[in-house]
Parts: structure tokens; C-alpha cells; sequence
């Protein structure tokens, strides 16, 4: 068994352990493999084992890796998510190569998001990034200005509002780091109750993902534990 494939095996379990203890469907939590800074090989890998959702941060380098997955292997039908800081001069490539954005956090970017999304695609699945932990360096929306921009990007045509995503500040233990995480789903469940609907959380990362899921989680982001540490 490739390393890759035993690491992706080893994270569905804690996906699966850390969902039972919540008394969750573990069917409700899919795993997006960041594969960021590793080269398409890595996710032919990764795909071959079974994982079919990607995760990219840097725009140029996620679009030579599509382009080198699809030309050396055009029998993988995968699904890609941008994850990373958005320029707005860029969002033309992002609405026509990819299947989700999580990390939309102005209204002007979704817009030309929604603009720019091919006719021939679906809709752009989006999560908005909310900056949880008030950090003055992290990017996102401040909890208190969410429902606003919830609200225009759930009534742009060619996007689909599908939740929130958050990148909290890294905690000492378990308990510390369920606490921002209930944050980003009480959110959640405060602008469903205002009458946006949501169902995706995308929370949790290689270190924090067992309290990510304890606390709703419904998107996973795991790079290192699937590819080993970045360099
Ligand atoms: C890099 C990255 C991840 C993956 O982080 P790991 O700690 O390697 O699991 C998840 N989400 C975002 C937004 C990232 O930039």
C-alpha cells in the first residue's frame, strides 16, 4: 500500500471515530484532500485510493496540476475547491475551473464569481470564510457582518450558497479547539434561522479535525496527514 493511501485510510477512520463519538452519520463528513505545494502525481495517487475532492490555495499551481491530472489521466472524474486568498483580477479562472470556493469574504468578489461562472457548469458551490477567532492578520468576514453578505451571494444565479468556512486559531488541547468551531456552527445555525440556508461547514484540519466533526463539520480539510509536511 502507497503512503498516501495508508494516510487517507488512517484520516477516514479519525473521521469515522470522531463522528460515532458525536453520534453523526459519518456519511455527513466528506474529506477534502488539500493537496497545495504537491505535485499531480501525489493526487493521482490519493485518487487511485479512492478520494476524489481536492483542495488548492495557489491559483496558477492548482491550474497546471488540473490540467496535468486530466491530461495524464482522463479517466478521473474529480472534484476541485479552491481554498485560498482570492484576488480579484483571478476570479475568472476560479469560476471556470472549479467546483467549489470556500473562501469567498466580500460581496464584489462573489459577484464577478457569479458573473464569470461558464453557462455550460453548474452552479458555484461557495462557502464564506468567517474569521472566527478576530485575528487582525487572518483573513474572513467578522461574525457580526456574515448575514449581509450571506444574503447577496445566496441571491447571485450562477452561485449556490452552501455554507460557512473558518480557520480558527491553533489550540492547546481538544476542548480549546471545539470552541470556535461551535462558534462558526452557531453562526450557521443563526442564518439559517434568518432564512439562509446552509449545509456545509468546511472546518478542520489535519490537527484540529476530530473537534472540527464533534462540532458539525461537514467538510474536512486534511493536507498533511494525507501528504506528509509541506516544505
Ligand atoms: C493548507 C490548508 C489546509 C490543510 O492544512 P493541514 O494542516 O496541512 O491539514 C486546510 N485549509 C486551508 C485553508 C489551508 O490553507
Amino acid at each position: 500500500m502507497s503512503p498516501i493511501s495508508r494516510n487517507l485510510q488512517a484520516v477516514q477512520q479519525q473521521i469515522a471515530a470522531a463522528a460515532l463519538k458525536a453520534s453523526r452519520d459519518v456519511h455527513d463528513v466528506t474529506l477534502l484532500a488539500v493537496s497545495k505545494t504537491f505535485g499531480p502525481e501525489a493526487v493521482i495517487e490519493a485518487a487511485d485510493a479512492g478520494q476524489r475532492a481536492f483542495g488548492e490555495n495557489y491559483l496558477q499551481e492548482a491550474l497546471d496540476k488540473i490540467d496535468a491530472v486530466r491530461r495524464l489521466r482522463p479517466d478521473l472524474v474529480l472534484e476541485w475547491h479552491f481554498i485560498g486568498p482570492i484576488q480579484s483580477n483571478k476570479t475568472r479562472q476560479i469560476a471556470e475551473h472549479f467546483d467549489w470556493v470556500h473562501s469567498v469574504e466580500r460581496e464584489k468578489i462573489a459577484q464577478r464569481l457569479s458573473d464569470q461562472r461558464p453557462a455550460s457548469l453548474p452552479p458555484l458551490n461557495i462557502c464564506l470564510q468567517v474569521n472566527i477567532s478576530a485575528e487582525e492578520s487572518k483573513s474572513g468576514v467578522a461574525p457580526g457582518e456574515v448575514l449581509p453578505l450571506a444574503r447577496a451571494v445566496a441571491g447571485l444565479p450562477r452561485l449556490r450558497l452552501r455554507g460557512l468556512m473558518a480557520i480558527p486559531e491553533p489550540a492547546a488541547d481538544y476542548e480549546q479547539q471545539r470552541l470556535p468551531f461551535r462558534r462558526v456552527r452557531e453562526l450557521a445555525d443563526s442564518l439559517i434561522r434568518d432564512g439562509v440556508p446552509l449545509d456545509a461547514l468546511s472546518m478542520g484540519m489535519s490537527a484540529d479535525l476530530e473537534a472540527a466533526v464533534a462540532e458539525g463539520a461537514t467538510i474536512v480539510r486534511v493536507g498533511t496527514a494525507i501528504f506528509g509536511k509541506r516544505t
